[in-house]
C-alpha cells in the first residue's frame, strides 16, 4: 500500500513530462513528441550515473567529459522545456544532436573500447518516434550523420588508444555498461511502441464496431433503419412464406403542429419502442421512412401476420389511443404477405397500397393480402 502511494507522484510526473506540450496536437504529432519527452526523460536518467562513473575513472583530467556529460543531461531537461513551448524540431534536433557529438567526444577520450559509439546505434530508431511522418527527411538527415560520426570512429586511428590513463577495468565495466543502456533503450522503446499499438488497434476496433452499429440503427427510434433491415429482409426472403407490414402513424403531421417536432420525436420513439415491444421475437421493426415503419414478419401466413400487427395496433391504441393531454396517436397498417417467388418490391407494393387503403377507410386499422401465386402455363 505504502509503495504504491510511494510510487504515485514519481508516475504523476512522469505523464506529466511525458505530456508536456501535446495539447492540442493531432493524435500522430502527439505521439512524437511524447517520444521525444520519453526519450529526453529516459536518457537524461540513464545517463545521470555515468557522469558520476566518468568523474571517477581518472580525476581530474576525467572532470572534463564528466561535466559535458552532466551538461548533456541538462540539455534534455532544456529540451523537455522546449516541447513544452512547442519548439518540438529544435528540441528534437538538439536531443538528438547532443549525444552524437557527446558519444563521439567521451570515444576519443575513452577509445572505442570503451563502447561509448554504442548508444549511437539507437539514434536511428530515435530519430524515426521523435518527428511525425512528415518530417521524415530531417530524422533521415539526423540517422545518417549519427552513421558518419559512427564509422569514422571505428576506422579513425585516433579513437583506438585512450587520451586519459583509465584502467582495464574501468574500460570492460563501460563497455558492459553501455551495452546494457543500448538493450535497454531499444527494449523500452519497443515495449512503448507495442503499447500504443495495440491500444489504438482496440480503440479503432471498438471505433468500427460502434460506427457499424450506427450505420444500421436509426439515431431517433433506435429500430433498424433501411440499410440495417435489409439483410433481415433478404433472410425472411429466403424463409419460404413471409410478410411485410407497413404501418404509418395517423395524423402525425396534428402532433408536430400543435405540439412541436421536438415533442412529435419523443412521440416517434415512444411508439418505435411499443411496436418493438408488440411485435416482440415474431418480426424486426425498422424505420422506413418519416412516420413508417416497415415490419418484417420471416415464415407467417397472412392471417398470422394480420394478428402480429392488430396486436401492435391496439397496443399503440391503448397507449396512445386516448390521450387527453397529447394527441392521440394511432397507426394504420398494410401487410403483404408472399410466397418466395415474390420479390421484396412486389411485396412492399402491395403492402403500400393496403395501407394506403387502411388510411382511406378510416385509419386506425389493419388491412392485409397476399400476392398473388403467378398462374401456371
Ligand atoms: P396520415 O394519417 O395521412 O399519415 O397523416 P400524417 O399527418 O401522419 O401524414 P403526412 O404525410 O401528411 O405527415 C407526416 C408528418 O410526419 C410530417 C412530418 O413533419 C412528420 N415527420 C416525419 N419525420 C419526422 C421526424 O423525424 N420527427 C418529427 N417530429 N416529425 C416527423
Ligand atoms: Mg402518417
Ligand atoms: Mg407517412
Amino acid at each position: 500500500m505504502t509503495g504504491t502511494l510511494g510510487r504515485r507522484p514519481l508516475r504523476r510526473a512522469f505523464v506529466i513530462i511525458l505530456n508536456s506540450g501535446i495539447s492540442g496536437l493531432d493524435p500522430v504529432r502527439a505521439r512524437s513528441v511524447m517520444g521525444a519527452n520519453r526519450f529526453f526523460l529516459m536518457s537524461a536518467a540513464v545517463c545521470l550515473p555515468w557522469v558520476v562513473a566518468i568523474a571517477v575513472a581518472h580525476p581530474p583530467q576525467t572532470l572534463v567529459p564528466a561535466l559535458t556529460h552532466l551538461a548533456m543531461v541538462c540539455g534534455w531537461v532544456v529540451c523537455v522545456d522546449l516541447n513544452r513551448r512547442r519548439h518540438y524540431v529544435v528540441a528534437s534536433v538538439i536531443g538528438l544532436a547532443m549525444p552524437i557529438i557527446q558519444f563521439a567526444y567521451l570515444s576519443s577520450v575513452f577509445s572505442t573500447e570503451a563502447g561509448f559509439p554504442l548508444p549511437l546505434l539507437t539514434v536511428g530508431a530515435l530519430a524515426f518516434v521523435m518527428f511525425p511522418p512528415l518530417q521524415w527527411r530531417v530524422a533521415a538527415t539526423i540517422t545518417a550523420i549519427a552513421a558518419l560520426v559512427l564509422v569514422r570512429m571505428y576506422i579513425a586511428a585516433d579513437f583506438e588508444v585512450p587520451d586519459v590513463e583509465v584502467s582495464d577495468g574501468w574500460l570492460t565495466g563501460a563497455s558492459v555498461g553501455n551495452v546494457i543502456v543500448v538493450v535497454m533503450i531499444v527494449s523500452v522503446l519497443a515495449l512503448f511502441n507495442n503499447h500504443y499499438f495495440v491500444r489504438e488497434r482496440r480503440r479503432n476496433d471498438e471505433l468500427l464496431a460502434e460506427a457499424q452499429v450506427a450505420a444500421r440503427i436509426d439515431a431517433l427510434t433506435e429500430v433498424y433503419n433501411r440499410r440495417g433491415i435489409t439483410p433481415v429482409l433478404s433472410e425472411a426472403l429466403r424463409s419460404g412464406e413471409y410478410a411485410l407490414a407497413l404501418a404509418d402513424l395517423d395524423r402525425f403531421k396534428r402532433i408536430n403542429d400543435r405540439l412541436g417536432h421536438g415533442a412529435g420525436d419523443v412521440v416517434l420513439s415512444n411508439v418505435a419502442r411499443t411496436l418493438v415491444d408488440a411485435v416482440g421475437s415474431r418480426g424486426s421493426v425498422a424505420r422506413w421512412g418519416g412516420e413508417e415503419f416497415l415490419v418484417v414478419l420471416p415464415g407467417m401466413s397472412l392471417s398470422a401476420a394480420v394478428a402480429v400487427m392488430e396486436d401492435a395496433r391496439r397496443a399503440m391504441e391503448y397507449e396512445y389511443g386516448d390521450d387527453a393531454f397529447l394527441e392521440p396517436v394511432t397507426i394504420s397498417v398494410g401487410v403483404a404477405h408472399a410466397r418466395q417467388h415474390a420479390g421484396k418490391e412486389e411485396t412492399l407494393r402491395l403492402a403500400d397500397a393496403k395501407l394506403y387503403e387502411a388510411k382511406e377507410s378510416g385509419r386506425n386499422r389493419v388491412l392485409g393480402a397476399s400476392v398473388a401465386t403467378p398462374a401456371l402455363d
